[in-house]
């Protein structure tokens, strides 16, 4: 299924004047999710491992050191402050370091430890007094390429003579250079022009491949055929490692084209749930008195910090004026932004610099913010059928089991709105109760 084109230096915004749902590509949320995150992201689930020899020992390490790495590296890995090796790391670093080199196919979602994982498996193969590339890494776009060489050069701080190139439309590489840096990050594109136009990598001696975001990649037309392409003129004692944080069929089917005889390493997702979230809902008659509802609530209530979401970007920006000129701080986060705006968005919301974010589907996803106390559905999430999208309903309000603390949920409703109300509350069999406004002492 290729549904985007390849956009490799084309800004990832989504500038359309649409003022429908918000839709943001796969590339700018998982960027989005790279530059907001800032811890590991946890799962209770145990990590299913498949090995391509079963009778082999599985081994899973608990600490950094029983890795043996050099020196230099354990000291890169200790000054990005990881203490231990995270849930998907204890196993999947043992592979990835095996003598002789095994493959790897491993999903988990954002935030679990992949990156952290491959760029040590390419830091630690490295040899930092050859001087051509060996390491390569190819991700879906040039933003994502930047994060992953950050980590490199973060990791590899003390690592002195290993240095990351990248292969992305727009650096300008003379003809007949010699490219002596060791790890080349890049999109498949400008690396498929490299490697076999410009003859500026000799794949043959490439001794890691990774296939980094390989849900990503398979969405952007022609990155699955190049990237095989490149991955067929690698010598066959090369180790070859693909990441995905999603796994559906098509993920699957490619991964198993691309990379031979590999161990698969799997770790579930936290489900989400709406067991611990009172909620609720208010008869309203239109935009305005939904407003006079919500201001009611947010008047009735202690409330720490609150998302609203709308369905579309006109209803988002109105209900933002309107707030501010009532005097509430207020931060309005929407698809026409960049996704850097919208990291620094989300930051300033996390910092408590604002109580409210309003927001449109833009980032029903992805966002975690554990200080949340209520969230409001000004509009409840519709497809384009005027059915209820209870997939966004659940990712608006839902949270993990496990770290769910108590929340409470807000949904105000027209009147013609309530059937689909009530799909959405047979749907999750939970119960949604109806709220007077103007009698806030039934929420104990
Ligand atoms: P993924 O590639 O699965 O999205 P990352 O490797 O980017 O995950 O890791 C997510 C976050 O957790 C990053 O901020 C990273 O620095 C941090 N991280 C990764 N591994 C560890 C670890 N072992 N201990 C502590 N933090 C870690």
């Amino acid at each position: 299924k290729s549904t985007t084109v390849p956009k490799e230096d084309v800004p990832i915004n989504n500038a359309g004047e649409d003022d429908e749902d918000d839709v943001v590509d796969l590339a700018s949320k998982s960027l989005l999710n790279k530059l907001i995150r800032q811890s590991l992201v946890e799962s209770s689930h145990r990590v299913e491992v498949l090995q391509k020899d079963p009778s082999s020992p599985l081994y899973s390490v608990k600490t950094f050191e029983e890795l043996r790495l050099k020196q230099e590296l354990l000291k890169g890995i200790y000054a990005m402050g990881f203490n231990r090796p995270s849930k998907i790391q204890e196993m999947a670093l043992p592979m990835m370091l095996a003598h002789p080199p095994q493959n790897l196919i491993a999903q988990s979602q954002s935030g679990t430890g992949k990156t952290a994982a491959f760029v040590l498996a390419m830091l630690s193969r490295v040899n930092a007094l050859e001087l051509f590339p060996q390491c390569l890494c190819l991700a879906p776009t040039y933003e994502l390429a930047l994060q992953t060489g950050r980590v490199v050069e973060q990791m590899g701080k003390f690592c002195v003579d290993v240095q990351v190139m990248y292969a992305i439309r727009g650096n300008q590489i003379p003809r007949g250079t010699d490219i002596s840096k060791q790890i080349i990050i890049g999109t498949p594109g400008t690396v498929l022009d490299w490697c076999f136009k410009r003859k500026l990598i000799d794949l043959t001696k490439i001794r890691v491949f990774v296939l980094d975001e390989a849900d990503v990649m398979i969405d952007t037309q022609g990155f699955s055929d190049q990237s095989i392409r490149i991955q067929r003129a690698l010598p066959s004692e090369c180790q070859m490692l693909l990441f995905s944080a999603t796994f559906e069929d098509s993920v699957w089917q490619f991964a198993e084209r691309i990379i031979p005889d590999p161990n698969v390493i799997k770790l579930r997702k936290e489900e989400l749930t709406l067991n611990n979230i009172r909620q609720y809902y208010v008869l309203c008659e239109d935009r305005k008195d939904k407003y006079q509802a919500l201001c009611n609530i947010y008047g009735g209530i202690t409330i720490g910090q609150a998302i609203i979401f709308c369905q579309t970007r006109r209803n988002a920006k109105w209900l933002t004026v309107e707030m501010m000129q009532d005097g509430h701080e207020v931060s309005l986060l929407s698809g026409e932004l960049t996704v850097d705006q919208r990291a620094s968005i989300i930051q300033r919301f996390r910092d408590g610099k604002e109580k409210v974010l309003i927001t449109t589907n833009v980032c029903a996803r992805g966002i975690d913010v554990k200080q949340v106390t209520i969230v409001v559905n000004f509009d409840l999430p519709v497809n384009q059928t005027e059915e209820p999208n209870y997939e966004t309903y659940l990712h608006r309000i839902g949270r993990t089991g496990r770290f769910g603390k108590k929340g409470l949920a807000f949904n105000m409703i027209e009147v013609d709105k309530l059937p689909l109300l009530m799909k959405i509350q047979d749907h999750f069999n939970s119960s949604i109760k109806q709220l007077d406004p103007e009698d806030m002492d039934e929420i104990e």
